[in-house]
């Protein structure tokens, strides 16, 4: 199959990284992992030209690592994107037989984020084709759908770069930001009685209410003033509830998730000191209201200044090839984050449409995936010719 894929063809990879199923096991259980998806790109990134290597980040769950370029310059730019998709149940056409239709290519993985991985193996090629000095290191890495252990293994293999481009579907829009999240279990605790003994049972789903409508009454108030120009606001709702045994017994537990989504410059630790604050207020209202809770993962927000000099070479780069840059922020979390963290400068840009990640129809536009390759191949040469090392921030 992988000779079949013209050198630098963004839309025939793309083809090829779809009709191999790479769930993540992790998140179905049916998913077989990213081990064929990629072998099968490496094997089409050697045959580019690149140096390849495979990096076992779980157990048959390797990264690749490809490196592009003389790297005489010194110097090295990331691209990244990862080869997990979700999984398939309830989609409305096959998942892993790809499909060109009115300009669109349908299937698992079409915009989150094959067409992405391919956007950015592709742009690569023609930009070394044109020229570089420095280094292009090509990443594609496992498990980004559920706890990102592939970027995660590239950051503790010590890589480095001047800044990263996570090619995440943001129709072509340049999204230097995006928010964090903070899960959390609250278990409110009642009385178990029987149901006609009000005077000696605790409704803990009563209670678990009153709770509720308290963060929501925080995240209808307090955190609509809580902003980012790209972001919009701060938010939280309930996830999950579960509790009670049956309509004639007070339930003696009810259990609640909930989810923060947080704003660069909150603090890490501000959805634990929102849920104490809140079982307090309800306390004081209801005295024998009883929650213990416990806090779950956490992932930070991304977010670059809009004046660093990979987005402004980036918006340069939407210009030179006649699109209209646009600055937008990302609703969804990324690896950006980690790799912005680690103390390189991360983006997202890429083609598709994050709205249909994930989704019983997913698809991308066919002429996105082309205009995402050229785009990048021109931030490629900007990048390289910026003799400074002005991108790292
Ligand atoms: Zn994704």
């Amino acid at each position: 199959m992988t000779a079949a894929i013209p050198r630098g063809d963004a839309l025939a990879l793309t083809r090829a990284l779809v009709a191999i199923d790479s769930r993540n096991p992790s998140l179905d259980a049916a998913g077989p992992g990213e081990s064929t998806v990629a072998t099968t790109l490496a094997a089409v990134l050697r045959a580019w030209g690149f140096q390849v290597e495979l990096h076992e980040a779980l157990p048959g769950r390797p990264n690749v690592l490809a490196r592009l370029g003389p790297g005489t310059s010194g110097r090295t730019l990331l691209l990244n994107g990862h080869l997990d998709t979700v999984g398939v149940e309830g989609m409305t056409h096959a998942p892993f037989d790809p499909t060109l239709r009115d300009g669109r290519l349908y299937g698992r993985g079409a915009t989150d984020m094959k067409a992405g991985v391919a956007a950015m193996c592709a742009a690569a090629v023609h930009a070394a084709d044109a020229g570089i000095g420095g280094e292009l290191l090509v990443t594609a890495v496992i498990d980004e759908e559920y706890g990102s252990v592939g970027t995660r293994h590239l950051l503790q293999q010590g890589i480095r770069a001047e800044a990263a481009i996570v090619t995440e579907p943001t129709r072509l829009a340049i999204c230097p930001s995006h928010k964090g999240f903070t899960w959390a279990e609250v278990t409110v605790h009642g009385r178990a009685a029987h149901g006609s003994r009000y005077e000696v049972g605790v409704d803990a789903i009563a209670h678990a209410a009153h709770l509720i409508a308290e963060l929501d009454a925080h995240q209808q108030g307090v955190l609509t003033g809580i902003t980012h120009p790209l972001l919009g606001r701060a938010s939280l709702h309930a996830g999950t509830i579960r509790g009670g045994t049956g309509p004639s017994t007070y339930a003696e537990r009810c259990t609640v998730t909930f989810e923060r989504r947080t704003l660069p410059g909150e603090r890490a630790t501000i959805f634990a000191e929102e849920l104490e604050d809140a079982i307090a207020r309800v306390r004081a209202r209801h005295p024998g209201f009883v929650a213990t809770v416990q806090m779950g993962l956490t992932q930070q927000p991304n977010d670059l200044p809009v004046t660093h000099p990979v987005v402004r070479a980036l918006e340069a780069a939407c210009a030179a090839t006649g699109h209209a840059p646009r600055l937008e922020g990302l609703s969804c979390w990324t690896d950006a984050a980690l790799l912005s963290a680690a103390g390189i400068p991360a983006l997202c840009f890429g083609p598709g449409d994050i709205a249909l990640a994930h989704a019983a129809e997913e698809w991308v536009a066919v002429a996105e995936i082309a205009q995402a390759t050229a785009i990048l191949t021109e931030l490629i040469g900007r990048w390289d010719r910026d003799a400074g090392d002005a991108w790292r921030r």
